[in-house]
């Protein structure tokens, strides 16, 4: 048995097989003379990995949650560094070498410097530098980044602690969701990144513990203690006997607040006389799926599909579509999931719509004008959709309808993808539901017309508002005039939810007023009872919920409803919320 002494990183204790992560071959980078004009096409090279390098991540940031976007924002700085990218310009011009080998040496240079100094925090920093510019290397080497090692494509156990000489902050973030028990690494401190995510994952983690590679045999089981920064390696049975009630009976403790916060997700959503709502989450990933359902969420209401499309250069083909929308449709295991068809355009630009540098984005040509004029891209996604219907219970959802024959148009589109799927013997639910978006104020006005033609409607109210009131959702100037609670913005939801009751079909609502307590306490008043959110504001709507009966609300609604003045509803909704 022997003791290793190491850092604290991450709080816990458990007792575990071990996972030993070999160390990363060293990569191997050409070195060859170039000429002047050589070097200008290798700076082209350069500039264009960067930008590749540049494009990934601002594509990965779009699905990280806060540790993960500290440090892919730490990446996207470094990569635009003033300093640090116009010296490789100059070596390149000066030394004759080809840019590889530059850039190789100048990182090199930068992260010894930095562990020179013996600073743990500025040693972190090192690694940094090295993982920013490893992806564009990796880019100009024409491999994937960290694929000499890469944790990425490995499959590590469930249950195991990962032990490691370091781990990569790109390496970091894919270690989420693996079910690692805890971490043990030689190198790093409390401050690396790999630290900071075990803590937001809640997964034990011991930093700078030396010899630990040499002293561990893969698969055997250890003691990583993290409380007191030590792990025990070949521990003897007494030992492991001690830790393992020792860490029960400390798992208990620490577990009591999640476990409240794990009831609650499960009690539902039902008012206090009784009437049930149904919670459903906006996601942008296929694993943000994981965590709505850890929050409670009864489905997934709106996926917005875009993200998938932004960041890189080329759109994602039918089966790269078809795995995440699989893997979003099983991830939420048979709950339904609406995925919403590509609503690119205005804030979240394709390359081509880019190009066409509209006068007017939010008036042009997005969503699905752009799906209806691209059919190919269309196509694609609904064929997609349409094999993916076959794991789940998938929906699909057309954003940005304005009038019911964008809708003929999208419906018979999907029909076309269903007769070829047929035709090709492809798998999928002939009879999956079909939706539309209400977040155009031609839509709200007739939404009955719609309504005849779908399964369900839900109402966008972070367009419905900025086209209602001519406010452009992202303009500070004019933020004043963009409130959910205006009498027509109201007026044209409370016609909505009616024209749905008339026409026996859900209507749901996955704008960001969905996810406001207070607003949800007036929406069930004028008769909403399914609402979808950011998952983090399931738990605080839910509490609103089981607070309120349906009386009391539709009360609020028809006192809200008789009031001529966006802050006047404002002024009743806060007064009755504090009520309560
Ligand atoms: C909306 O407009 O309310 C909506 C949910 O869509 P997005 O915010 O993606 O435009
Ligand atoms: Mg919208």
């Amino acid at each position: 048995m022997r003791k290793l002494e190491g850092l604290s990183a991450s709080r816990g204790l458990v007792v575990a097989p071990v996972f030993r992560l070999a160390d990363a071959a060293p990569v191997s980078v050409p070195r060859f003379r170039v000429d002047e004009r050589e070097a200008l096409s290798q700076w082209d090279r350069f500039e264009r990995a960067l930008d590749r390098s540049r494009a990934e991540i601002t594509h990965l940031l779009d699905k990280s949650n806060k540790e993960q976007s500290d440090i892919l924002n730490a990446h996207l700085m470094m990569l635009s560094d003033p300093e640090f990218i116009p010296q490789i310009k100059s070596a390149l011009f000066e030394t004759g070498w080809n840019v590889e080998a530059i850039l190789k040496d100048k990182v090199d240079e930068s992260a010894g410097i930095l562990r020179a100094t013996g600073d743990a925090y500025l040693a972190e920093r090192a690694v940094d530098i090295e993982d920013a510019f490893d992806r564009v290397l990796g880019h100009l080497l024409e491999h994937t980044p960290n694929a000499q090692r890469g944790t990425q494509n490995r499959f590590i156990p469930p249950g195991t602690i990962l032990a490691a000489r370091n781990v990569r902050p790109s390496e970091a973030l894919s270690l989420k969701g693996m079910g690692l028990a805890g971490i043990a690494l030689e190198e790093g401190g409390a401050t690396s990144h790999v630290a900071i995510l075990a803590r937001s994952w809640r997964i034990p983690a011991v930093m700078g513990v030396h010899g630990l590679l040499d002293a561990i045999e893969d698969g055997e089981t250890i003691v990583l203690d993290a409380d007191d920064g030590v792990v025990i390696c070949d521990p003897t049975a007494d030992v492991v006997g001690s830790y393992r009630s020792k860490a029960l009976a400390d798992a208990r403790r620490r577990e009591s607040t999640d476990e409240a916060r794990e009831r609650f997700a499960k009690t539902p959503a039902e008012t206090a006389d009784g009437v049930r709502m149904t919670l459903l989450a906006n996601i942008a990933h296929p694993d943000d799926a994981l965590i709505a359902v850890s929050e409670g969420a009864e489905g997934v209401g709106l996926f917005r599909s875009e993200f998938l499309f932004l960041g890189d250069a080329d759109l994602p083909g039918e089966d790269a579509q078809f795995e995440a929308y699989r893997a979003a449709v099983e991830n939420m295991g048979g709950k339904p999931v609406v995925i919403r068809t590509l609503d690119s355009g205005a804030d979240k630009m394709l390359g081509e719509q880019m190009d066409l540098a509209e006068k007017n984005p939010l008036l042009g040509w997005r969503a699905i004008r752009y799906c209806l004029d691209r059919r190919d891209v269309f196509k694609t996604q609904l064929r997609a959709l349409l094999r993916a219907s076959f794991f789940g219970d998938l929906r699909i959802m057309f954003p940005m309808i304005s009038c019911a024959e964008e809708l003929e148009a999208a419906l018979a589109e999907l029909e076309e993808a269903k007769a070829e799927c047929s035709r090709e013997g492809l798998r999928f639910n002939a009879a999956l539901k079909v939706g539309v978006m209400i977040e155009i104020p031609s839509a709200a006005v007739c939404a009955d017309l719609l309504a005849r033609r779908v399964d369900f409607m839900s109402i966008g109210t972070n367009d419905l508002i900025q086209y209602s009131m001519a406010v452009d959702r992202e303009n500070p100037k004019v933020a004043h005039l963009f409130d959910c609670y205006n009498p027509a913005v109201l007026r044209l939801i409370r016609g909505t939810i009616a024209a749905g009751l008339d026409e026996d079909v859900a209507v749901s609502m996955c704008g960001e007023m969905a996810g406001d307590p207070a607003a949800v306490f007036l929406l069930m008043g004028l008769g909403l009872r399914h609402f979808s959110m950011a998952p983090t504001f399931i738990a605080p709507v839910k509490e609103l919920i089981q607070k309120v009966s349906i009386a009391e609300a539709a009360a609020l609604a028809g006192a809200a409803m008789g009031l001529s003045a966006a802050r006047d509803v404002r002024r009743l909704v806060q007064e009755r919320m504090k009520d309560l």
